[in-house]
């Protein structure tokens, strides 16, 4: 997981490690690779920016130019910045009501479905009761899918082949899970391609039909800064709660990682790192901190 930042970081401040002596010179120059590292992974260029003066103006800090090991300060340094960067402390998903809604969203292909399926099993280890619910009117294939991952992790599916309103199949999802007395619902929405404005309005619609206790948005993060980009359009209309982070088993680079909370103002909750139903994660920023630093 992200290996070329880590490396680069690495490099960066291990020229600074081998000295006896923190200056500004040193510092200026282990900054100015620290933030090419950062951009070069994909992190927004103000982000960048922005965490690389704060690390500065910390590692010129009197204690840290006098201490004994001023390169082991500087690394504690950088961790406690990325860690903020992050979200600071890990947030739980809100699970109110009864039922309590989730709704999933995000575009098509980011893993909603995978995520959904996982979700699903992470809540029903946690003892409780959950209905999964198929609202993607346009892939029947996804309804076939979700059906899959249920069987898997033993959870039930609730949907309607035939109907083409997605607010009337989540009320409907919903209501069943209350006269079978499920505590969670979990909504799957559909997603397309590229944000398009019928979509926005559906899924805005759909939250306020369903009213859910936690929205999650579904994102790739190896489409780097577009899932910035992403995130912040479907914030603007959904004001969802969190972010789901995907496919960080591959070569993302890391810069939806470190980037969203910042951008968007919403944290990371969730990371998804492969295909199976138990490859999730709950998000430590401080723990993701201390794995790009190796
Ligand atoms: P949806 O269209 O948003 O519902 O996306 P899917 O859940 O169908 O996922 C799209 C593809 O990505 C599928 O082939 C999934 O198996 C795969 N996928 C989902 N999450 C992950 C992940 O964390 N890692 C990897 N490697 N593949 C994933």
């Amino acid at each position: 997981m992200f290996e070329n930042l880590q490396d680069k970081l690495n490099k960066a401040i291990k020229t600074l490690k081998g000295q006896g002596r923190i200056t500004e010179i040193n510092v200026a120059a282990t900054i100015k690779e620290v933030r090419r590292a950062l951009t070069d992974a994909d992190v927004n260029y103000k982000v960048a920016k922005d965490i690389t003066d704060r690390i500065r103006d910390k590692a010129l800090d009197r204690k840290v130019l006098i201490s004994v090991e001023p390169g082991q300060l500087f690394v504690k340094i950088v961790q406690e910045e990325l860690t903020e960067l992050m979200g600071g402390e890990a947030q739980g998903i809100n699970i109110k009501g009864d039922p309590a809604v989730m709704l999933i969203a995000g575009l098509q292909g980011s893993g909603k479905t995978t995520f959904s399926g996982k979700l699903a099993a992470y809540l029903k280890k946690q003892g409780r009761t959950v209905l999964l619910v198929a609202a993607d009117i346009y892939r029947p294939a996804a309804i076939d899918q979700l059906k899959v991952l249920g069987e898997q992790v033993g959870v039930e599916v609730y949907s309607e082949p035939d109907n083409k309103n997605a607010v009337e199949i989540a009320l409907n999802g919903i209501a069943q899970a209350r006269k079978t007395g499920k505590k969670v619902v979990i909504v799957d929405t559909a997603g397309r391609l590229a944000i398009d404005e019928v979509m926005m309005q559906e899924i805005e619609d759909l939250k306020r039909a369903i009213s859910p206790s936690e929205t999650l948005f579904v994102v790739d993060s190896m489409t780097g800064q577009d899932a910035v980009n992403t995130a912040k359009t479907f914030n603007e209309r959904l004001n969802f709660d969190g972010v789901v982070l995907t496919k960080l088993d591959g070569d993302a680079r890391g810069g939806a990682a470190l980037s969203i909370k910042t951008v968007v103002n919403k944290p990371i909750k969730f990371i998804s790192t492969g295909e199976k139903m138990e490859a999730l994660d709950v998000f430590y920023p401080d723990r993701m901190a201390s794995r790009i630093l190796g």
